[in-house]
């Protein structure tokens, strides 16, 4: 559909920021507008469902994952599909992370890293450091004094 220079106008409308009834007789009279403001809506009320849905909190986290994981443990094992239909994609996304997170954290131990060699640069106040790791990783740091390296 040819779009319509009154959409402009739409817009406005739609946004509150102008009414008129030339304008409203112009959307009377002219499809692609009324097509346009249409999908405007639409997509207001799409908007206006994601809104309603519930978010969580940074500090209501914890005891949102308690209950997940309370819930994964009550389920009976026959029937898991059905206690992991209920989680919208976003939930499964956050339990993945968790459950990632855990692995990491009850991994092997952090490497220890030694500092084998520190030197200064011709930068102002800028050190670099050599560590050398368990596993025999080189690592050149460059320490610059914050704020003054431009
Ligand atoms: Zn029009």
């Amino acid at each position: 559909m040819k779009s319509c220079p009154q959409e402009i106008n739409v817009e406005r409308i739609f946004d509150g920021a102008a009414d008129s009834a030339a304008l409203r007789s112009h959307l009377d009279a002219c499809p692609s507008c009324r097509a346009y403001l249409a999908g405007l809506e639409r997509m207001r009320a799409g908007f206006a469902v994601r809104k309603a849905a519930p978010e969580i909190a940074d500090a209501q986290l914890p005891a949102f994952l308690r209950q997940l994981q309370d819930r994964v443990e009550a389920a009976p094992a026959a029937r898991p599909v059905r206690l992991w239909a209920m989680f919208s994609a976003a939930t499964a996304a956050l339990v993945v992370t968790v459950s990632v997170l855990s692995i990491v954290s009850t991994g092997p131990k952090p490497i220890e890293a030694t500092v084998i060699e520190e030197r200064s640069t011709e930068i102002q106040g800028a050190t670099t450091a050599v560590t050398v790791a368990d596993d025999g990783t080189t690592t050149v740091w460059v320490h610059v004094p914050e704020g003054d390296m431009w």
